[in-house]
């Protein structure tokens, strides 16, 4: 049973009270430290564990193997070295133009505006980014307004990070007045994990703001699990709803997380109960650390074919990969 100590927090009281010692996750859990807490704290140097209460608190108790746990909890798996596994999988050093733009498909680019995330997933391939030498300050905005004007074919602007609902509200204002400012952007994105996370992060005023723009609002969250969507998350997502605003679902198909069709299945239908459409289905990139999370292609395949006969057009997120240097992200199904 969860009990709802944390969510009506403020999201900020919560991002400032987040968990970050392997040992004090492990202790709420009643997990036995004997087994999990050295690779944790070897794992978690590199990469820190990091997750707010309230997603703990729908983590199940004593289930070392709990799928949501298996997402933030650092394991000595990720010291591994693999062949194939690399720092920088989608080449997306090179594609950086300016500090904070990261241009690879024609009609829109990632503005990564800060490098924090609510949570670090143990599976992300922006685990070894470096961030803080790419963050776009105030005196780069001339510079990237003056590159979307040079190239008239961009027409949407996808805030990420790191996970831009991360920063305040006044900030993430102050970048929505500056893109409106462009005319030619008609689309303003947002990725964000931080909502599934840290419900509370939809407050009224986000609310407002994104209702209020002039541009259209898409919001792609990143969900992989149906426990991750609590009552209280998916009410938070209806307060979003708004003739402005689209929301959509990006998820990575990972081993011991999400790895079934009916699992997938259920995830499908949790997010259209809060009105969210699946999008993207990802297979895992191989960033170094990662490989414990990677299934194999046929099985990828068997599971998507299974989930297809599974659920209304409508709700099957495509299965895609990103390859580094392709136009688009690539779809998957029959080809893996
Ligand atoms: C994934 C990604 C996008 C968005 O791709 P869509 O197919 O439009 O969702 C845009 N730019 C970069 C660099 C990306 O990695
Ligand atoms: S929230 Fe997104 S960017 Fe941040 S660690 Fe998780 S997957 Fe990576």
């Amino acid at each position: 049973m969860i009990n709802y100590l944390y969510q009506e927090q403020n999201w900020k009281t919560q991002l400032s009270d987040l968990i970050t010692d392997p040992e004090e996750l492990l202790d709420i859990l009643n997990l036995s430290k004997d087994q999990l807490l050295s690779g944790s704290l070897l794992a978690s140097k590199a990469f820190k564990l990091r997750v707010p209460r309230h997603f703990v608190e729908k983590i199940k108790k004593e289930d070392p193997l709990d799928p949501l746990l298996l997402q933030i909890l650092p394991h000595h798996l990720e010291l591994e070295e693999h062949d194939g596994y690399v720092v920088d999988p989608l080449g997306e050093e090179e594609a950086n133009q300016l500090p904070g733009v990261l241009h690879k498909y024609k009609s829109r680019f990632l503005l990564t505006i800060t490098g924090a995330c609510a949570v670090h997933c143990r599976y992300c391939f922006r685990r070894h980014f470096p961030y803080q030498e790419n963050l776009p300050k105030s005196q780069d905005w001339l510079n990237i307004k003056t590159y979307i004007e040079s190239h008239p074919e961009i027409n949407e602007i996808i805030l990420s990070g790191g996970d831009p609902l991360t920063i305040s509200n006044e900030k993430l204002s102050l970048w929505i007045e500056r893109l409106e400012t462009i005319q030619q952007i008609k689309i303003l994105r947002i990725h964000s994990r931080t909502p599934i996370v840290l419900p509370s992060r939809i407050d009224n005023e986000l609310t407002k703001i994104l209702k209020k723009s002039r541009m259209r609002i898409i919001l792609v969250l990143h969900s992989n699990h149906p426990n991750e969507l609590d009552d209280f998350t998916i009410e938070k997502f209806k307060s979003l709803l708004h003739p402005n605003i689209m929301l959509f679902n990006q998820a990575v198909m990972l081993k011991g997380v999400n790895d079934s069709a009916q699992t997938l299945v259920k995830l499908s239908y949790r997010l259209f109960e809060a009105h969210i459409t699946p999008y993207y289905l990802h297979v895992l990139d191989k960033v170094k650390g990662a490989h414990h999370f990677d299934l194999d292609s046929e099985y990828v395949d068997d599971i998507y074919t299974e989930v297809l006969a599974n659920l209304p057009g409508y709700l099957v997120p495509k299965l895609v990969r990103e390859i580094a240097g392709e136009p688009n992200k690539t779809p998957l199904y029959g080809k893996s």
